[in-house]
């Protein structure tokens, strides 16, 4: 499993709309992070969900975290969109990939440090690996604030954010991607209607 992963954004300040970023813009600039099993994989690590289990499956996940992770993708994006625009969607799928969490603790003492409880996920196949983003898909759906989650202003700009700025003002995924070049947009449109 070996491919060339571009550079994802995690701009949203959180996992589960990092995860659903993944997917960038439309048409002919549509880019696409999760364009097989390891830049699925490649994301995961780079998101800080831990994927050392997946050392103990087959070697080549054939597809099957690739498709899980578009699967889980969709349905988080029309899950979110429905809060966001207080509608309604069928959780069934969202709730198929948490019924596959089995999640442990483990104590972790070392001699003279602190002990401290570990959670682990049991792996037992390649759409396991995924869990810990449904689970944060979950609490974003059930606890989010739904005012401060916000997709970019820029309107060929797809990036969605969990807005934790203190002003609760933030309008761009990022400054430099969105927030200036709308800025020079916005000035050029002036300045023509003068
Ligand atoms: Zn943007």
């Amino acid at each position: 499993m070996h491919s060339t992963a571009p550079t994802a954004f995690f701009i949203a300040g959180h996992l589960a709309l990092d995860f659903i970023n993944t997917e960038m813009g439309s048409g002919d600039s549509r880019v696409e992070y999760l364009g097989d099993d390891a830049q699925v994989l490649a994301w995961l690590e780079q998101a800080g969900v831990s994927v050392a289990e997946a050392d103990r499956l087959d070697n080549d996940a054939s597809g099957s975290l690739h498709t899980a992770a578009l699967a889980l993708r969709d349905t988080a994006k029309n899950l979110l969109a429905a809060r966001k625009n207080a509608g309604y969607e069928n959780p069934a799928m969202l709730n198929s990939f948490l019924a596959r969490s089995h999640c442990y603790q483990q104590l972790r003492w070392e001699n003279g440090q602190s002990p401290a409880c570990l959670h682990h996920h049991r792996i037992s196949a390649w759409a396991d690996l995924l869990v810990p983003v449904a689970e944060a898909i979950a609490e974003l759906v059930v606890s989010g604030d739904f005012n401060l989650v916000k997709q970019c202003e820029n309107p060929v700009c797809t990036l969605w954010f969990y807005d934790r700025t203190k002003s609760h003002q933030r309008r761009w995924c990022d400054m430099a991607l969105c927030g200036n070049r709308m800025k020079v947009a916005a000035f050029r449109a002036k300045s023509k209607n003068k």
